[in-house]
């Protein structure tokens, strides 16, 4: 799917948001929700998605909505980093498929990094254990 086109309502995220899937929550707020990426490209991996748009990327959130989701996806990094203690951490989306984007509910991915352990490629990494991903997460969940 190219940078242009129309919102599905039947994206994965959306039918998170609506509760017709399930997720791994570590933030819910009015805002955004943040959960695990069951595709994790290291420990922690974590999505935050606006709630309340039909954003399929961030170019066409309401600008009015930037500061606000932006606040959410800094709080998550940080909830990340304290429970998690990584060397580094990335904040990044994908804008379109040829950018990479997969999933066409606008997101960010804030995924931590330790030194000498190397990243699983982007769309490339496979499904992780659920126990391991809901003891990570109870860990971020505690970390706000
Ligand atoms: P994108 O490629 O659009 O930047 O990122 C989409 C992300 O969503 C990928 O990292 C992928 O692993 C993740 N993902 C795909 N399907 C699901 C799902 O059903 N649940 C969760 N939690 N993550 C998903």
């Amino acid at each position: 799917m190219s940078l242009h086109g129309s919102y599905d309502p039947d994206n994965i995220f959306a039918k998170i948001l609506r509760g017709e899937a399930p997720a791994i929550v570590v933030h819910d707020d009015a805002e955004a929700l943040a959960f695990l990426d069951i595709f994790p490209q290291s420990r922690g991996h974590t999505l935050v998605i606006p709630k309340g748009v039909n954003a399929r990327n961030f170019l066409e959130l309401p600008a009015e909505r930037v500061g606000s989701y932006m606040t959410r996806v800094q709080r998550v990094a940080q909830a990340v980093t304290r429970a998690l203690s990584p060397d580094g951490v990335i904040v990044t989306q994908f804008n379109g498929a040829p950018a990479g984007q997969t999933v066409f509910h606008l997101h960010f991915h804030i995924i931590p990094r330790w030194e000498g352990v190397a990243l699983k490629g982007h769309g490339q990494a496979p499904k992780a254990d659920m126990d391991d991903l809901q003891a990570t997460a109870a860990a971020i969940r505690a970390a706000f």
